[in-house]
């Protein structure tokens, strides 16, 4: 009986301390069948022996591991959760949390496997799944709205609406509608189209960086080597671009920085990725800029000049139809003008210069009927006092090589090389009026030659000071300059 006595303390200390469910009567009926068995033969006291080993080892099998769940991603184990219920919530909490940046729940195309294992306590404790685990192994996608432009997706948003959003404000950006500019219409140049697309839920966009990310746009980098006589105002015009935009390409510089002639300095241009073509109808305030004329005086010494009278720039209302491209303008058509005040002119006293190509000209009334345009083209620079000096004619745009006409018929007072005008034609055509056609790079006529209007004198080019080819022309009255613009 020692071997039962010893075996039931043992069985019911590891029953206390195992939580097995064994009740009173198992027990009860197990001791009544025990006392049936003839505990004295060897044969009984195998049995129990055995089952004993069997029973113990079972015990404590139970007591160092646990049932778990493995969660299998594409056939790899990533990890274990406490049970089914808690294995799935944990990918749904995976899955919709990857989602909440476009309201919905993510998902994904791998394969996701739960498997009822047994491990051993330890490898539960050191494998146990969290989000950021699985997150690791699990690719997880939304269905977004991209935006593809040129057949490449540039943005994606969480869905059509927010695209549509970022379209309008990037339209509204460049077109600026209010009551003063109506826009009748606002088109892509690009070829654009809008596509679900199935994405990480990371690369969706809101409306904000979308917007910003089309108008950072491209960057294109391209090095400049300063000429002669440039500056960064210059450099900016010739790259249609604003001289801030050249100084912030070049780190240190500010508009105080003195560029030499030879040194290289970068041209950093921002393309956005969209192109919006506007047409619409502005109305507008504008400055009707005053004429200078200037008047040579021989009691004033050799280069002095004196304002006799100030001039005061006039004001209208200008209503025209245009067309813009990002915002800038690329045709623009007067459908009204009414003019709030006439400008009043300034008139300058000047002394005599040493260098006078105004001897020939004749004097007069200061008209001639029907001046016509020497070159068609646009205006680059206009009339009047620019940075500081005034500019005394109408810089044409035109490619060297390209004819240019007399303005009016008259006769060729010089034609040759003059200084800053580089090769240049005078003609003086009556009555006080004369005109100047400066930066050729061909003269057809040569002085005391008679010309009739509309007839080639020379070819454009950019001779001199210029800083590209244009034609330089000014009208002279009694031999000062007028603005063209008023004449023509
Ligand atoms: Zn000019």
């Amino acid at each position: 009986m020692i071997y039962w006595e010893k075996a039931k303390i043992l069985l019911s200390r590891i029953l206390t301390n195992t939580k097995c469910h064994i009740n009173k009567d198992t027990l009860a009926k197990v001791a009544e069948w025990s006392r049936n068995i003839s505990w004295r033969s060897p044969k009984t006291a195998g049995i129990t022996f055995l089952a004993l080993v069997v029973f113990l080892g079972g015990i404590f099998y139970f007591s160092t591991t646990t049932s778990a769940v493995a969660i299998f991603v594409n056939g790899n184990n990533t990890g274990y959760a406490a049970s089914m219920t808690e294995a799935k919530e944990i990918v749904e909490e995976v899955l919709s949390k990857q989602g909440e940046v476009a309201g919905t729940i993510a998902r994904t195309t791998d394969s996701i496997e739960y498997n009822k294992v047994r491990i051993k306590k330890k490898v539960y404790a050191t494998n146990t799944i969290s989000s950021e685990v699985l997150l690791k192994s699990i690719k997880p996608y939304i269905d977004g709205y991209g935006l593809q432009i040129e057949n490449k997706v540039a943005i994606v948003l969480a869905n059509e609406q927010e695209l549509d959003a970022v379209l309008t404000k990037y339209k509204d950006y460049f077109t600026k509608p209010s009551e003063k500019n109506v826009v009748n219409s606002a088109e892509f140049l690009e070829n654009i189209s809008k596509v679900a697309i199935k994405v990480d839920p990371s690369e969706i966009m809101n409306v904000d960086q979308a917007f910003d990310l089309l108008i950072k746009g491209d960057v294109a980098e391209s090095n400049y080597v300063v000429e002669p006589n440039d500056s960064l105002w210059l450099i900016a015009r010739k790259n249609n671009m604003l001289t801030d935009e050249v100084i912030a390409g070049n780190p240190g510089f500010t508009e105080d920085t003195i560029i030499q002639p030879g040194q290289e300095i970068k041209i950093v241009k921002v393309q956005p990725f969209l192109t919006v073509l506007s047409k619409g109808t502005k109305v507008v305030n504008e400055v009707i800029p005053f004429d200078v004329v200037t008047k040579i005086d021989s009691k004033l010494g050799y280069g002095k000049s004196v304002v006799q009278q100030a001039g005061k720039d006039g004001e209208k209302i200008v209503t025209y139809n245009y067309v813009e491209k990002n915002g800038s303008v690329i045709e623009k058509q007067v459908v009204k003008e009414d003019i709030l005040t006439q400008p009043e002119k300034q008139v300058i006293a000047k002394g005599p210069n040493r260098a006078t190509v105004y001897v020939g000209t004749s004097r007069g009334s200061g008209s001639v009927s029907g001046l016509i345009w020497p070159l068609s083209g646009r205006i680059n620079s206009y009339y009047g006092y620019r940075w500081g000096s005034l500019h005394t004619g109408i810089d044409i745009d035109g490619v060297t090589g390209q004819p240019y006409v007399a303005a009016a018929s008259g006769k060729v007072v010089s034609a040759g090389w003059n200084g800053g005008y580089g090769y240049a034609i005078l003609i003086d055509h009556g009555n006080g009026v004369a005109t100047r056609y400066a930066h050729s790079s061909k003269l057809q006529v040569s002085a005391g030659q008679s010309v009739n209007k509309g007839q080639t004198i020379g070819l454009v080019g950019s001779t001199g000071r210029s800083s590209g080819s244009h034609l330089h022309f000014e009208i002279l009255i009694n031999g000062s300059s007028v603005n063209p613009l008023n004449y023509l």
